[in-house]
C-alpha cells in the first residue's frame, strides 16, 4: 500500500521518488481500484497466464451479445493477431445504450465550446437519440457494413455523435485532424477509401474561424468516390454548396426516429482507421479492431486513470488524434462517466482557460501534452488563479515531459494534491503500455514507471540486436506478446505494417523509441531511436539534453539533433526558443552550452545553439527534428512531407536563422 503522508520519500541514484500524495485519498469518492501489490500480483497474472486474465477482464468490462470463446489467436511473426473469436458486440452499444438504458439522465458530454458561455450538456439519453438518427441518416446514404466514413470536425459534440454513429451500422471512421489542409484531407480520403465526408459550415477555435466546409469542398475536387457529405451548422454561415452531394445535418436527422438498432459486429471487424501524426515520415493509416481495441480503452481508462462512477473525464486533446479516439471518446464512455469536449485553445480567452474549465464543471482527472504545458509555464503563474478542488489525477501524453514541466504541473497545477500519470503509447498499441496507475504507482519525474497489464516490454540492444535482461539497461524499447488494443495493420499496406512493426526485430513488436530500465524497473523514454545522438562513442538522448536546456531560465522550448560529423561520429546541436524577456546574444548562446555542460557533461555540450522563435511542430504539438535534421545537414530542398507541421513558416524563419549563424 503506498504511504500517503509525504509525497516526496526516497531517494535513490539521484532520482526522487513520489508516493501518492496523502490528498488523493481523501479527495477520492471511495478508493483506487487496486494497491501497488495488487497490480504486482494482477501484472504477474496477466503475463503469465494471458487467456485467463484478459477473458475475465472482457466480460466483466465489455457487453457481449454473442460471447467469444478464443480469447487469443496469432502471432507477430505471422502478422495475424486476433482476439476474443467468435464473440459478438457493438462498440456504440457498449459506449452509449447500455448507460442510457440504466441512467438516462447521466451527463456523458460535457461541452465546453470556444466562447466560455456558450456551452452545453448532453446526457447518455439524449446521446442515444441523437446517435440513432445519425445512424439512420448514414445507412440511408448507402453506407453499409465494413464501409469508411470520413470526419472532419472541429471538437464538438457532434464529432462524437458522428463516431458513434457510423461504428452503430458496422461502418469503420476515418477522423481526419480538422486543422489539416485540403490535401492532407484529400490523401487521407483517397488511402482510406471513405464513401461519406462528415464536416461542419465552419469551426471555431481561439476565437477564429477556420472553413472546414470549404477545405473539404477543395479536398474533394480529387476525390469521385465521395458521393455525399453532410454538414453540421457550427456558425450558421453561407457556404459553397453542391447540389446532391451536400446535406444539412439538421434537415436529415429530422426525418428519422430516436433509435435504430445497433449492428453485431465480429469481435475483429475493423473499428476504425486513424493516420498518424507524421513526426518520422510519411503518415499511416494504422487500423484498430472492435474488441481487444475497446478492451484497452476501458482497461486504461479504468486503472490509469482510476476512474470511478461520477468522475469527468477532462481529456484537452483534439478527436483527430488516438488521444482523442481513446480518452476523449471510448475510455471515458465505455465506463459511462462524463468526458469533456473542449472546442477552444489555452491560450482562449487568456492562458487560464484550462483551469476555468477544470473548475467550472468539476474535472477529475485532466490529460494533456506536454507542448501545452510548455506554453502555460511560460506564460507564468498567476494564470492559475483557481482551487480545482476536485482534480485528483494530471496526465501527460506524446512526448517526454521533461523533469521541470513535470514538478510544474505537480506542484502549481496540481498543488501537491493529484497523481501526475506520464503515460507512454502511441496510436499502434491503441492504449497507454507503460503508465503509472493513479491511485497506485509511485512515480519519479520523466518516467513513464511501470508497464501496463499484459504488456511485457524488451530493452533490445540495438547494436546486437540482442534483447537485455535485468535492470540498469538502455537500449530500443520493444515488446514481447501481441496486447488485445494493438493495431492489426496499416490499411491496405500489411507488407509496411510487417516491416515497420513485426519484421525489425523477429518476435517483438518494435515501437520505435530508445528507452532505459532503471534499477527498479523503472521505464525511462528516451524518445525516437532517430533521436539518440552519438558522440565519440556516447549515446545521449536529445531528450536528456533538452530537459538540461529547459532548466535555464531563459529557455521556454528545446530541440536537439545530431549531425554527422568525421571526427565524434555525431555533434549535438541545439535549437531553442527564449522566453518573453530575454534576447539572443552570444553571451547568451554560450550560458546555454554551459548549462548541458554543467548538468549532464563536456561531451554533450552543443557544437551549435541556434535561438529561433518557434520550433516546427506538428499540428499535435510534437516537435519535428527531422526537419532539423535536414537543415542542418543543407538538404532543405529535401524536408519530405511538411503538410503535418503545423505553422509551415517557422521553416523559412530556421533556414535563415541557420545561415545566418554559422
Ligand atoms: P509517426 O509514427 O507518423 O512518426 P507519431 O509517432 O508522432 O507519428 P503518435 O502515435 O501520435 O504518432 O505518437 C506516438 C509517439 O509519441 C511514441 O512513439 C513516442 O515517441 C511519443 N510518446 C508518446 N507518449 C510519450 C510519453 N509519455 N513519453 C515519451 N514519449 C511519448
Ligand atoms: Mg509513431
Amino acid at each position: 500500500m503506498p504511504e500517503g503522508g509525504v509525497p516526496v520519500v526516497s531517494e535513490a541514484h539521484n532520482v526522487v521518488t513520489y508516493q501518492v500524495p496523502s490528498k488523493y485519498y481523501e479527495k477520492h469518492p471511495t478508493k483506487p481500484h487496486l494497491t501497488l501489490e495488487e497490480y504486482k500480483i494482477q501484472y504477474r497474472e496477466s503475463i503469465e497466464n494471458p487467456d485467463k486474465f484478459w477473458g475475465e477482464k472482457a466480460r466483466e468490462l465489455l457487453h457481449w451479445d454473442i460471447p467469444f470463446r478464443t480469447v487469443r489467436n496469432g502471432s507477430f511473426e505471422h502478422g495475424d493477431i486476433s482476439w476474443f473469436l467468435e464473440g459478438r458486440l457493438n462498440a456504440c452499444y457498449n459506449c452509449v445504450d447500455r448507460h442510457a438504458f440504466k441512467d438516462p439522465e447521466r451527463p456523458a458530454i460535457i461541452y465546453e465550446a470556444d466562447e466560455p458561455s456558450e456551452g452545453r450538456v448532453i446526457t447518455y439519453g439524449e446521446l442515444l437519440r441523437e446517435v440513432c438518427k445519425l445512424a439512420f441518416v448514414l445507412r440511408q446514404m448507402g453506407v453499409r457494413k465494413g464501409d469508411t466514413v470520413a470526419i472532419y470536425m472541429p471538437m464538438i459534440p457532434e464529432a462524437l455523435v458522428a463516431f458513434l454513429a457510423i461504428v452503430r451500422i458496422g461502418a469503420v471512421h476515418s477522423v481526419v485532424f480538422a486543422g489539416f489542409s485540403a490535401e492532407s484531407l484529400r490523401d487521407r480520403v483517397l488511402d482510406a477509401r471513405s464513401k461519406v465526408v462528415i464536416t461542419t459550415d465552419e469551426g471555431k477555435r481561439g476565437g477564429k474561424v477556420i472553413g472546414t466546409k470549404r477545405i473539404v469542398d477543395d479536398a474533394l475536387k480529387q476525390c469521385p468516390e465521395v458521393k455525399n457529405v453532410l454538414v453540421f451548422r457550427r456558425t450558421k454561415s453561407e457556404v459553397p454548396w453542391t447540389q446532391g452531394r451536400d446535406h444539412w445535418w439538421d434537415e436529415e436527422v429530422n426525418k428519422y426516429p430516436g433509435y435504430c438498432p445497433p449492428t453485431l459486429m465480429d469481435s475483429e471487424d475493423p473499428l476504425f482507421l486513424l493516420y498518424t501524426s507524421g513526426s518520422t515520415g510519411k503518415p499511416k493509416g494504422v487500423m484498430h479492431t472492435t474488441a481487444g481495441y475497446l478492451l484497452g480503452a476501458a482497461m486504461t481508462g479504468k486503472y490509469t486513470f482510476d476512474l470511478h462512477p461520477g468522475d469527468k473525464m477532462g481529456t484537452a486533446g483534439d478527436v483527430g488524434w488516438i488521444t482523442g479516439h481513446t480518452y476523449v471518446v471510448y475510455a471515458p464512455l465505455l465506463l459511462g462517466v462524463s468526458t469533456l469536449v473542449f472546442e477552444g485553445t489555452p491560450a482562449y480567452p487568456d492562458f487560464s482557460r484550462y483551469w476555468d474549465i477544470i473548475e467550472k464543471h468539476g474535472i477529475t482527472q485532466f490529460y494533456v501534452a506536454p507542448t501545452a504545458l510548455r506554453l502555460l509555464k511560460r506564460a507564468g503563474d498567476h494564470h492559475i488563479n483557481k482551487q480545482m478542488k476536485t482534480l485528483r489525477v494530471l496526465g501527460s501524453v506524446g512526448e517526454p515531459i521533461a523533469e521541470d514541466v513535470w514538478k510544474w504541473y505537480h506542484e502549481k497545477v496540481g498543488r501537491e494534491e493529484c497523481h501526475v500519470v506520464d503515460t507512454y503509447w502511441q496510436t499502434e498499441t491503441g492504449s497507454h503500455v507503460i503508465a503509472p496507475m493513479a491511485g497506485v504507482t509511485p512515480t519519479k519525474p520523466g518516467s513513464a514507471t511501470l508497464p501496463f497489464f499484459g504488456i511485457e516490454p524488451a530493452i533490445i540492444d540495438p547494436v546486437s540486436k540482442d534483447e537485455l535482461h535485468g535492470n540498469d539497461v538502455e537500449g530500443i524499447l520493444a515488446i514481447k506478446k501481441p496486447w488485445p488494443s494493438m493495431a492489426r495493420t496499416v490499411w491496405a499496406s500489411h507488407q509496411r505494417f510487417m516491416e515497420t512493426y513485426l519484421d525489425v526485430y523477429k518476435g517483438y513488436y518494435y515501437t520505435g523509441d530508445g528507452a532505459g530500465r532503471d534499477h527498479e524497473g523503472y521505464y525511462w523514454i528516451r524518445g525516437r531511436v532517430d533521436d539518440v545522438v552519438n558522440v565519440s562513442g556516447h549515446r545521449l538522448s536529445t531528450a536528456e539534453i533538452e530537459a538540461a536546456l529547459i532548466h535555464h531560465e531563459a529557455v521556454a522550448e528545446a530541440a536537439v539533433v545530431g549531425i554527422a560529423d568525421e571526427l565524434t561520429g555525431q555533434t549535438v546541436n541545439a535549437f531553442v526558443s527564449l522566453k518573453d524577456g530575454f534576447e539572443n546574444s552570444s553571451e547568451m548562446r554560450k550560458s546555454l552550452t554551459l548549462q548541458v555542460r554543467k548538468s549532464i557533461g563536456p561531451f554533450a555540450a552543443p557544437k551549435a545553439v541556434y535561438v529561433v522563435s518557434d520550433l516546427p511542430k506538428t499540428r499535435s504539438g510534437k516537435i519535428m527534428r527531422r526537419i532539423l535534421r535536414k537543415i542542418l545537414s543543407g538538404e532543405e530542398d529535401q524536408l519530405g512531407d511538411i503538410s503535418t507541421l503545423s505553422d509551415p513558416s517557422v521553416v523559412d524563419a530556421i533556414i535563415k536563422t541557420v545561415h545566418e549563424t554559422s
